[in-house]
């Protein structure tokens, strides 16, 4: 699609996901953990406020919880709220809740994964005396950014998805972006090592998971079609909008580049490739006064 396709495909966008690290923040940890905005950032986040579109934040990292998120973007002078912030683990709390209702779930991780499954009141299985090695009946296992997973965790967790369990993991990403050096992912690599010792497969449940696009439309407010999703990751926020059937933009100031999005496999082509979010800001201005000239 070139530019001018894309511009008239915008005037079709009622909700708009901007990626976090690499897109609308280079950090130096996850989810816009110190660091600074990228260029382009606040203005396109206001531009979707003014222009009366719906939007969503999505990290997949669950170190952080929501609100955290939220506070270090607005630090950075994005007008970002909190209910705005999207993480693997609040998608993987709606999602459980929707699939297991009360029925008890074993939870790996800090406080931005337990989070959002505390707010709502989920079953989650007494950590201690899982460790302890009381069975834990859980109808599923959720892996996310827990940096103390040691052999009791792997084995309450093993016991746990042989037993019956499903397994879930936040994200599997190796690695993403930051300003010195790339962050390890860690629940991928725990799930890996699960999977490895159980046999069982796991589910990830970030992006670009078809359950991430259920929360993120829902969240939204729109039919996935009518999003569009904006990410530096290949393999994430463009793979996450083909999925979709969402309209995908990558910029290049993180990980993937132009020549990368050359050798990507279509089902995680972009739509449009933009240097910095200030160039998809021209692009919505352009869009919006199509659009007003129409209406005019
Ligand atoms: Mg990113």
């Amino acid at each position: 699609m070139n530019r001018t396709e894309f511009q008239a495909r915008l005037a079709d966008v009622r909700g708009v996901m901007f990626d976090i690290d690499g897109c609308l923040v280079l950090s130096d940890g996850p989810s816009g953990h110190g660091g600074n905005a990228l260029p382009g950032a606040r203005e396109a986040v206001d531009l979707v406020r003014s222009t009366g579109r719906t939007m969503a934040v999505f990290t997949n990292g669950s170190m952080q919880t929501p609100a955290q998120i939220g506070e270090s973007l607005r630090s950075h002078g994005l007008d970002v709220r909190d209910d705005e912030v999207l993480t693997p683990a609040v998608v993987a709390a709606e999602t459980m809740q929707a699939l297991y209702q009360d029925r008890p779930l074993l939870v790996f991780g800090g406080t931005g994964v337990r989070d959002d499954f505390e707010r709502r009141g989920l079953n989650l299985v007494d950590l201690d005396r899982a460790l302890a090695g009381e069975p834990t009946n859980a109808a599923a296992v959720v892996i996310g950014w827990d940096t103390a997973f040691g052999k009791e965790k792997i084995q309450a967790a093993a016991e746990a998805v042989l037993a019956g369990a499903e397994m879930y993991c936040t994200s599997d990403a190796p690695s993403f972006a930051s300003k010195q050096r790339l962050n390890v992912g860690v629940s991928g690599f725990i799930a890996a090592g699960l999977s490895h010792v159980t046999g069982r497969p796991y589910r990830v449940l970030g992006k670009p998971s078809q359950e991430a696009i259920t929360v993120l439309a829902h969240r939204l407010q729109v039919l996935p079609s009518q999003m569009l999703i904006i990410g530096d990751d290949l393999t994430l926020e463009c793979r996450m909008a083909r999925t979709a059937g969402a309209l995908g933009a990558l910029v290049t100031t993180g990980t993937h580049s132009a020549a990368d999005a050359a050798i990507t496999p279509q089902d995680q082509q972009p739509d449009l490739i933009v240097d910095s979010l200030d160039d998809l800001v021209e692009l919505f201005t352009l869009a919006s006064e199509d659009t007003t000239a129409r209406l005019g």
